[in-house]
């Protein structure tokens, strides 16, 4: 590729988007690493987006470790809060709630959603046996009513495009498992999908870097963000990367994995060659981030990948 070629290419805006519901594991960790070093290899910005709309799972201590994980790890970021106080006073997602309700009107008066009380056990066990219509769709329950979440819904449109990052266009189906996803909790709040749609085109990101546990996720976003007619979202580039595995279970919050502040503050190296490990880069290239960067390339997790 010529000078000119590459500096007509969007430079990648993408983000690091922890849920302050626990404390930051090495599973986090390895994501965002690959998240900076895509960013950081081609003149990108990086946005630290923290998802705090579930209040009821979020503690202050696990927003505040999130800040002290990064700094200490050296994976610095362009935007987005640099200090738990600047978080709360203008990056919570709790004063965004404006920018959420004004999508789900939009849902609203478009007709594209449904009032639902089912419970989300039910729903779950009617997916679970491909079972599932969206019952309450026709019982057109008052979106406004007290404990009724809004359902999307997704007959019709099936299929949506997906680009990839350095890959090309995907035709994705929306996974049977999305079906008629929650866009509004029954307690008013947002859903996962809308908060993170609506964020990610609120502050420009166009390349989505997370687990391949997410993939199906990031359909339905797709899915979504047709529906709300937010072309930058469809867009954007995704890169899913593999989940790392800890003896065969995969790494998550809810399983409980050690924080990795905990476990590491006092062997940084040990930690670097860890995950430099993992990204198949060379022991004497995982000295520090820096040494990593200049060794990383996209490559070279596509062949991780493949292995
Ligand atoms: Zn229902």
């Amino acid at each position: 590729m010529n000078r000119l070629q590459k500096l007509q290419l969007p430079a990648p805006i993408t983000r690091f988007a922890p849920t302050p519901s626990g404390f930051l594991h090495i599973g986090n960790v390895y994501s965002f690493l690959i998240t900076w070093l895509l960013a950081r290899k081609n003149n990108g910005q990086i946005l630290l987006r923290i998802d705090d709309l579930d209040q009821e799972r979020v503690r202050p201590e696990y927003v505040e470790n999130i800040f002290r994980t990064l700094e200490w790890l050296g994976l610095d970021w362009d935007l987005g809060p640099f200090s738990v106080e600047q978080f709360e006073k203008e990056y919570s997602q709790l004063r965004r709630m404006e920018v959420y309700e004004a999508a789900l009107q939009k849902l609203e008066e478009a007709g594209a959603v449904f009032g639902c009380d089912c419970s989300r056990k039910l729903v779950k066990k009617l997916i679970e046996e491909h079972n599932y219509e969206g019952i309450c769709q026709h019982k057109d329950l008052d979106l406004h009513a007290h404990d009724i979440s809004w359902r999307l819904k997704t007959d019709g449109m099936t299929e949506v495009k997906m680009k990839l990052y350095k890959t090309g266009l995907s035709v994705e189906a929306l996974p049977y498992s999305q079906s008629h996803f929650v866009v509004r909790r029954r307690d008013g709040i947002p859903a996962y999908h809308m908060a993170s749609v609506v964020d990610d085109v609120h502050f420009g990101v166009n390349t989505i870097v997370r687990g391949e546990d997410l993939f199906e996720s990031s359909v339905a976003q797709l899915y979504l963000a047709e529906k709300l007619g937010l072309s930058a979202f469809s867009q954007a580039e995704f890169f899913h990367h593999p989940l790392i595995l800890d003896r065969g279970v995969k790494l998550s919050k809810s399983q409980r994995s050690s924080a990795v502040l905990d476990e590491f503050s006092q062997d940084k190296p040990r930690l670097l060659r860890k995950l430099g490990g993992w990204l198949a880069l060379p022991p004497e290239a995982c000295g520090s981030l820096e040494e990593m960067l200049s060794h990383f390339s996209f490559e070279r997790v596509e062949r991780t990948i493949s292995n």
